[in-house]
């Protein structure tokens, strides 16, 4: 009988120790940062699900690549890999290193958009839409219906509206349109995959208004394990494959390199149009740095161009998904709620439903999340009313699992945790905020328990 376990692709040679805490020193920890986790020390957390963003362990060979890292300012040959390896997987012909996703999301939009233009995006992550507006441009999130009912099971929940797509080209008309986006996964609508088939609909489309398509790249290999493990007529493709197929679709791309460049800082921006990328270029210089850097240490360029072939390896994205899955899957067959069906690289437990009784004005979000720091020292983040106030049409909190840096026995124990909270969800209370900042209050506010 073949053997079924899926394990971890790597054996582990450094390690960092994670410290256990008492519930009491918890108890005094979460109320001196006003009961909210950003303001927790992180060496007071045990399992850390904040964020996948920079927090992914490096291999071996990522380490020896940095090694050779080529700091000159010029020229650098740390680029040239850099480059080859981009251009390898991606395609396209310009390639243009940033410090971060959200570098190469304000150089693009300060060159393609203008005040009134409208760009659509299955669903604009929050610093793409920051920069989209900030270029004066609206950021327009198009997804399908069903992406808004967390219950539902669907195996492309992440693609686009391509009826909406093209009444709105037909409403504002192309010229305002300076180019489509798709973001893959679909990080803000819960990790969820785009389809080849989407990809390929929304390019028609655009195609037919001489619109460019750019994607938002950040889980590229994500999307392609999606893609071959749901999608009819792609089992036996290699997700490299995958992926020079979905991006051999569009005419460039953003990318933080923070997530599936498996790099603990960096990103980049591409496109196949010359005379943009002159003056992106020329942008870049200006706040990032000469392009063959671009506000990156050449051992920096050294990692990402490693660690973008490691996220394509068919061993690492099976243990990867699996390992998100078990978790999600875990838990809803016990009845906790969650953003149905588990996504790529978090698992979205459902606040509102999780704890009823606590009404939205008084953050059910914020009171799960305390608890599963209480009870374990997890730490995770309610996206909900406190991050978007009033906005908030859902009060989610997100466990994001970093890249190969927790164990199947680490997943069990946060199973564990999440199942004891659930068992007593009855007896969770509410907060009030008592201190908060006029914008982007959720980093810093501080609240307290209502009486019960
Ligand atoms: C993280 C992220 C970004 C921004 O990248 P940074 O490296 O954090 O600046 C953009 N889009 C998506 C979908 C992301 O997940």
């Amino acid at each position: 009988m073949a053997i079924r376990t899926i394990i971890e692709p790597f054996r582990i040679k450094s390690i960092e120790a994670i410290r256990g805490t008492t519930r009491e020193e918890r108890q005094r920890l979460i109320e001196a940062a006003g009961y909210n986790l950003f303001l927790v020390p992180a060496e007071a957390i045990l399992i850390d699900l904040l964020t996948d963003s920079g927090t992914s362990a490096m291999s071996t060979e990522q380490w020896a690549a940095m090694m050779r890292g080529d700091e000159s300012y010029a020229g650098s040959s740390s680029f040239d890999r850099f480059r080859a390896s981009v251009q390898g997987i991606f395609g396209f012909r310009h390639v243009i290193p940033t410090h971060q996703g959200r570098a190469a999301e304000r150089i693009l939009f300060t060159v393609m958009c203008k005040k009134g233009d409208v760009v659509p995006n299955n669903t604009h992550f929050d610093t793409t839409r920051a920069n989209c507006e900030y270029a004066g441009a609206e950021a327009l999130d198009l997804p399908i219906p069903e992406a808004k009912e967390p219950a539902r099971v669907l195996p492309f929940k992440g693609n686009m509206d391509t009826a909406r797509l093209a009444e709105t080209i037909a409403r504002v008309g192309a010229k305002r349109i300076p180019l489509v986006m798709l973001t893959v996964t679909n990080n803000s609508g819960g990790g969820q995959p785009v389809s080849m088939a989407n990809i390929r609909a929304v390019k028609e489309i655009c195609g037919w208004h001489g619109i460019p398509l750019y994607i938002d790249a950040c889980r590229f290999a994500e999307n392609a394990w999606f893609i071959k493990t749901r999608e009819a007529g792609y089992a036996e493709k290699a997700p490299r494959a995958i992926a020079q197929e979905m991006f051999s679709l569009a005419d460039g791309c953003t990318m933080s390199a923070k997530k599936d460049g498996l790099a603990n800082i960096g990103g980049f921006l591409c496109t196949n149009d010359d005379a943009l990328a002159r003056q992106e270029k020329d942008l870049l210089i200006l706040t990032e740095g000469f392009p063959t850097y671009g506000g990156l240490a050449g051992r920096d360029l050294e990692a990402i161009a490693v660690g973008l072939n490691e996220a394509l390896e068919e061993e690492y994205l099976k243990y990867r998904i699996a390992s998100t899955a078990f978790l999600g899957n875990h838990i809803a067959s016990e009845g906790v709620p969650i953003m149905q069906p588990p996504g790529g690289h978090a698992i979205y437990l459902d606040a509102r439903a999780f704890l009823p009784h606590i009404p939205p004005e008084q953050f059910p979000g914020v009171a799960l999340a305390v608890e599963l720091y209480l009870e374990g020292g997890i730490r995770s983040v309610e996206i909900g009313r406190l991050m978007f106030g009033e906005h908030a049409t859902m009060d989610l909190v997100r466990l994001a699992i970093p890249r190969r840096v927790y164990t199947q026995s680490h997943i069990e124990y946060v199973v564990e945790v999440i199942l004891d909270v659930w068992r007593r969800r009855g007896k969770i209370r509410g907060y009030e905020v008592t201190q908060q900042a006029p914008f982007l209050r959720h980093f810093t506010a501080r609240l307290r328990p209502l009486a019960g």
